[in-house]
């Protein structure tokens, strides 16, 4: 609209008033308006096909204006003084225009780009992250061991968890109550990894992964402290009382796993004989 507007009333002036006054210098207010429209949502195609005939425009109108109607149109009767007045006073108004529509689309792409930016940062931090519980997922755990494993200079140690008899849970308190308890259990493991550096994630349904930057000793005190946590915690659902335990298994890299898998699997059977052990225990 912007760009129709500029070039009717230059020409309804140029026509009514004569070129020699300046408002051929209009024309130039034509391009950071067409800069802008480069900018916006249209096909790449289309923007280049906008921006190189507003180019020629501009050119053209210009010289036709200036250089080429003045020779057709009677000259217009005013004196010098008032010409350069009028001359000056055009030149004014486009540079005030050109400043002012620069800077108003900088200000709007500025505004647009980081309006971009932070849908991005949101999208990524969704990405690793899970819906449910706000843990990392398993995509995200996978990458962070897999880079842990490759520098090998390092020791540590994986943990795997899973929450007890958890499908009798379900069975008894409902879908909605098992959601509840995972969410709550998921905020007692978190706090531990902002302090010590430990990474934990929602591995599958209801079992968690955790990497220890640690001696597998230190990474068994911890997780004896989640798990008496998550046995006291009580949560009130409705009419109810709700409480979980849960199980653990460790393994740590000092044993030499020739992939992280045969460690995580490692993990995983410690896990398991701590299920048959009895549950609600850490399996070194
Ligand atoms: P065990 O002590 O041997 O682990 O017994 P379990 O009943 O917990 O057995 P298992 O680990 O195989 O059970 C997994 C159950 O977890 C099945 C499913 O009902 C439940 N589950 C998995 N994901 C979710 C979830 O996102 N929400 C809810 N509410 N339940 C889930
Ligand atoms: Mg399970
Ligand atoms: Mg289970």
């Amino acid at each position: 609209m912007t760009f129709i507007e500029i070039v009717a009333n230059v020409t309804w002036l140029e026509f009514s008033v004569g070129t020699s006054l300046g408002f051929p210098l209009y024309f130039f207010v034509l391009i950071p308006v067409s800069i802008y429209i480069l900018y916006t949502e249209h096909s790449q195609r289309f923007r280049f096909i906008f921006l190189g005939c507003a180019f020629i425009f501009n050119i053209l109108g210009y010289l036709f204006f200036f250089q080429i109607l003045s020779f057709f149109l009677p000259e217009t009767d005013i004196s010098f003084p008032a010409l350069l007045t009028f001359l000056t006073f055009n030149t004014i108004c486009v540079s005030f225009m050109i400043g002012f529509l620069s800077l108003y689309f900088m200000l709007h792409m500025q505004t647009q780009f980081s309006i971009i930016e932070k849908e991005n940062s949101v999208l990524s931090e969704m990405s690793f992250r899970d819906e449910l519980t706000g843990l990392y997922n398993r995509r995200f755990m996978k990458d962070f061991l897999e880079k842990a494993f490759a520098s090998s200079d390092k020791e540590f140690c994986v943990a795997m968890s899973d929450l007890d008899f958890f499908k009798q849970f379900n069975d008894r308190f409902g879908h909605e109550a098992g959601d509840l308890i995972l969410k709550t259990t998921a905020s007692l493991l978190s706090p531990y990894s902002e302090e010590t550096k430990i990474a934990v994630c929602r591995w599958g349904g209801e079992e968690f992964l955790f990497y220890f930057p640690m001696p597998p000793q230190n990474a068994e005190l911890i997780l004896n402290q989640i798990r008496e946590n998550i046995e006291k915690s009580v949560l009130a659902y409705k009419d109810k009382l709700l409480q979980v335990t849960m199980t653990f298994g460790i393994s740590d890299s000092a044993k030499n796993y020739g992939l992280l898998s045969q460690m995580i699997d490692d993990a995983d059977s410690r896990l398991y004989r701590g299920k048959n052990e009895g549950r609600n225990r850490v399996i070194l």
